[in-house]
């Protein structure tokens, strides 16, 4: 089959959908890959690397002209332009944005979107979500840290002592996790906040402290477990207990890290004005929901502001600036997707009865067909 991959073009965008690795691997399956010239170069992939495991360099119609187009984000309208009627593109390609679904099936493309993969042990090497995630929840670490004009670990010095900071991260799925480990090899003293019961134990084991909300009735039990591994709204009881403790151990935070999200919905918010105003001067604020609404209302997506002495930082791209290994898992992701949808005989073959392809598809025969 002829895969192709285009640049992408949305702004802010450096990831590329494939690498030198995985076009080795699909050339070695006797796929023909064809990569737009320039489509790594943000990930630090010039185009020789892909021409010296024996990818094609072309032009974006010629990237666009492949059976299967493998992406990274949405196509913008221009995009769209270039999309060949019957062809099947791969990507994250927002399940959630209905307008963008009806471009897809208008644009006569079987569409696949990643994110919408279940969250089950035979998908996880295809869980975008994740390796993203993954990615954000350290570089958002990084980013505090950079922007935090004191230390993260305590130092005992000749000229005194100095404290180690305090991190709160409130949302405790694969960013907060990572943010967690992360902070905590930089010498950070950790506390963390999510719904979910089982986060405790987890939180625990990376040496932070969990900020108990205990359930109080059945409803907000039940909400809590979620469904599917995500989160559900908690009931207004709850989250009104949460607030309270979430409060007590944000105005004593240098940095909060938050990444609460509830997918197909805005971001719950976690840390109110009033909270912002409490905080110590200098303090940070990274918030991974910006892309959400946020998970707090001061945030402003894409920007980095100082409000009441807080700085906060509201990128919502945050995987796209560790360009090189999001790259590497995204294209990995793919990959293994590829394995689902193409035969041992180098065939493209959609099966519907694979829970993952089913989940997954979001345009065929110029429908929109996401379950
Ligand atoms: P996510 O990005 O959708 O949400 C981030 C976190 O925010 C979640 O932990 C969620 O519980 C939390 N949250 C939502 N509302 C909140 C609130 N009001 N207060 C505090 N926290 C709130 O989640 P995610 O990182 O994609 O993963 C969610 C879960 O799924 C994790 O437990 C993860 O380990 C699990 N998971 C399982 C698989 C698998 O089995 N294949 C794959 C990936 C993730």
């Amino acid at each position: 089959m002829l895969i192709g991959i285009p640049a992408e073009i949305t702004a802010g965008e450096t990831r590329v959908a494939i690498t030198p690795e995985t076009a080795k691997k699909l050339k070695a399956q006797g796929h023909t890959i064809r990569v737009q010239s320039g489509a790594g170069v943000a990930a630090s992939v010039p185009d020789e690397a892909y021409r010296a495991v024996g990818a094609e360099i072309t032009d974006a119609a010629g990237a666009y002209a492949a059976d299967i187009v493998l992406k990274v984000r949405c196509p913008l309208d221009s995009e769209m332009a270039l999309a060949r009627p019957g062809s099947v593109m791969v990507g994250m390609l927002n399940p959630f944005d209905p307008a963008g679904l009806q471009r897809l099936a208008a644009a006569q493309l079987t569409s696949f979107s990643l994110e919408a993969a279940p969250r089950t042990s035979r998908a996880q090497s295809m869980d975008v979500l994740s390796s993203q995630a993954n990615i954000a929840g350290y570089k958002a670490v990084m980013m505090a840290a950079d922007a935090y004009q004191r230390f993260f670990p305590m130092l005992m010095t000749a000229a005194g002592t100095v404290k180690a900071a305090r991190v709160v991260i409130l949302g405790v799925g694969v960013a907060g996790l990572q943010a967690i480990a992360t902070a905590k090899r930089l010498g950070a003293v950790i506390e963390a906040s999510d719904v979910r019961p089982s986060v405790k134990e987890q939180v625990e084991s990376l040496g932070g402290k969990f900020i108990d909300v205990p359930y109080e009735t059945d409803e907000e039990r039940e909400a809590a477990v979620g469904v599917g591994g995500y989160a559900r709204p908690m009931p207004p009881s709850w989250m009104a207990r949460q607030k309270l403790e979430v409060a007590k151990r944000v105005a004593q935070a240098d940095v909060v890290i938050t990444t609460a999200l509830i997918p197909g919905r805005a971001a719950p918010v976690l840390v109110t004005e009033e909270m912002v105003m409490a905080m110590k001067p200098g303090s940070v604020i990274v918030d991974l929901a910006a892309a959400q609404g946020g998970n707090c209302p001061l945030t402003e997506a894409d920007k980095t502001v100082i409000k009441y002495g807080v700085t906060l930082m509201g990128q919502t791209n945050i995987a796209a600036l560790v360009a090189a290994d999001a790259s590497a898992l995204y294209a990995r992701n793919l990959l293994d997707f590829l394995k689902l949808i193409i035969t041992k005989e180098g065939a493209l073959k959609i099966d519907l009865e694979d829970d993952i392809v089913a989940a997954c598809l979001m345009t065929q025969g110029g429908e929109v067909k996401r379950k």
